[in-house]
């Protein structure tokens, strides 16, 4: 598969991108470069801008049907690419490929399903007293998207937008910006009017900045971490346009002294260390009760030192390389500083061995880290877990908010109410209990520094209206 791209996606077709200057894409796993793609400049971005503007009118006024008709046309299309999709994650992010199949290709066509049928549905209207309180598009929508999860991120902004009738400039990460290609190829392919997608790929201090910046663009939709979505915000807030921020996690897994340990240290583990530990909902920190909490760092220990480490291509991995070199010193560094702070080492490590090639940083759990200490307050983006003991609910309720962060969590315990109370008390905007599964239709976002706003379902749709009042 020839994977280099030339082109940007502006006002309905491929076009060659002006500026010869090109990004480069590599294989975290093998250390090579893998492709080229265009550094889009600010003049590209504006291009993209008009080309929306100028679709807004006529696809704010399409039909609901015809809006979901078109949507389902890309879904078509998205789904047929499913194995590229996930062949092309694996080699530019790294996740091992049964991961990327479930996760990476799946979970988007998942999210595209559930706005196809959202925006068939004609907008509710509704009246308080003599208003009629209608829903329409916010305007012209500039997404800029992170590395982690590429195309679930780039669905959950683009399918609402285009289900509330909005037009949708994208700039995709710079370290995996070829599964974006895959998406607008599904896109032309399906054939919405022009203008209504675009795609410039670039560098963020660049062409995100200038999107993010654009007059023209009414909502600035953004996930990445909290330092740019700060920046954006600011950017922002001079022409007051909307933003939506989707930000990073420091998310705690509570597991309660009447919990079932086993089960709840493993899906612990195995939620921490997903996708080599790139999550933003990752239940970083696990906080066991005191009385069980010798048992589960054995048990955490003893599950990451099964984690096999290796090529994503190959079935038996379970731990994909990191995103980057720069990536994998970080967290490296992160863990070095734990273990100064005071943290026990009791699986992987800066030391533990790994694959000769790649950046792999092998699975590592901490043991006795200071809840206030940076190990337990950085996000750290990588396959590392801080266990920390506590001593009855209160503390452990204490201990989980102890953060400027609040996007997810977890709670353990064999009385669901108890569960369920603890849970109500986490300042976060999600809780799953005994391991309950992922919903994509629920709201999604942060709490405090995680974010602004929320994405998926019908309340993700919602971020891309306005409401109006009208009198009669
Ligand atoms: P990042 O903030 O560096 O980059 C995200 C996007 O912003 C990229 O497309 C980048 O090019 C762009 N960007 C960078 N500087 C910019 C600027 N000055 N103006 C406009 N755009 C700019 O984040 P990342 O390293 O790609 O992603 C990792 C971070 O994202 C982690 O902190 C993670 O927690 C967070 N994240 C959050 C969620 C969520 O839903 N809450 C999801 C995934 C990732």
């Amino acid at each position: 598969m020839d994977l280099a791209r030339t082109d940007l996606y502006l006002d309905g077709r491929w076009v060659p991108a002006p500026d010869t200057a090109t990004i480069e894409v590599w294989n975290p796993t093998t250390e090579e470069v893998i492709a080229t793609v265009p550094a889009g400049t600010a003049s590209d971005v504006d291009k993209a801008v008009g080309a929306a503007r100028a679709a807004f009118d006529g696809w704010a006024a399409t039909a609901p049907a015809d809006r979901a008709a078109a949507l389902d046309r890309v879904h078509a299309a998205l789904a047929s690419r499913s194995d590229d999709i996930a062949r092309t994650v694996a080699l530019e992010l790294g996740t091992p490929l049964k991961v990327a199949t479930r996760i990476q290709a799946g979970l988007p066509l998942t999210v595209l399903r559930g706005y196809v049928e959202l925006a068939a549905r004609p907008t509710e209207e509704h009246r308080v007293g003599n208003s009629l309180v209608a829903r329409e598009p916010v305007g012209v929508v500039g997404a800029i998207t992170p590395w982690n999860y590429p195309l679930h991120q780039i669905m959950a902004k683009l399918a609402p937008a285009l289900a509330a009738g909005c037009p949708v400039v994208l700039k995709p990460s710079e370290l995996t910006p070829l599964v974006a290609y895959l998406l607008f190829d599904a896109i032309d392919e399906a054939g919405l009017p022009p203008g209504v997608v675009n795609l410039v790929t670039g560098t963020g201090p660049e062409a995100g900045a200038a999107l993010a910046a654009h007059p023209d663009v009414d909502l600035v939709s953004f996930t990445g971490s909290t330092v740019t979505g700060r920046r954006i915000a600011r950017v922002a807030a001079d022409r007051i346009a909307r933003v939506a921020l989707e930000l990073g996690g420091k998310s705690a897994n509570v597991i309660l002294e009447d919990a079932d340990l086993a089960t709840a240290v493993k899906v612990g583990v195995g939620n921490a260390f997903l996708n080599s530990g790139q999550t933003c909902t990752a239940w970083t920190r696990m906080l066991v009760h005191r009385s069980r909490y010798a048992e589960a760092v054995e048990l955490a220990a003893r599950a990451a030192a099964g984690y096999r480490l290796g090529d994503p291509f190959d079935p038996d991995t379970r731990l994909g390389p990191l995103v980057s070199a720069a990536q994998r010193d970080r967290v490296r560094d992160h863990v070095v500083r734990g273990l100064a702070d005071g943290g026990r080492l009791v699986a992987g490590g800066p030391e533990a061995p790994v694959p000769d090639r790649g950046y792999f940083v092998a699975p590592t759990v901490i043991a006795d880290v200071d809840p206030d200490s940076a190990l337990a307050q950085e996000e750290i983006f990588g396959p590392v877990l801080s266990v920390i003991p506590v001593d009855n609910d209160e503390h452990a309720v204490a201990v989980a908010n102890n953060s400027r962060y609040g996007l997810a969590g977890a709670v353990w315990s064999l009385d669901e109410e108890r569960a369920l109370r603890v849970a109500r008390r986490m300042r976060t905007g999600a809780v799953d209990i005994n391991g309950a599964p992922f919903n994509p239709l629920a709201p999604f976002g942060g709490y405090k520094q995680s974010g602004v706003g929320r994405e998926l379902g019908s309340y993700g749709l919602d971020e891309f209206c306005e409401v109006k009042a009208i009198q009669r």
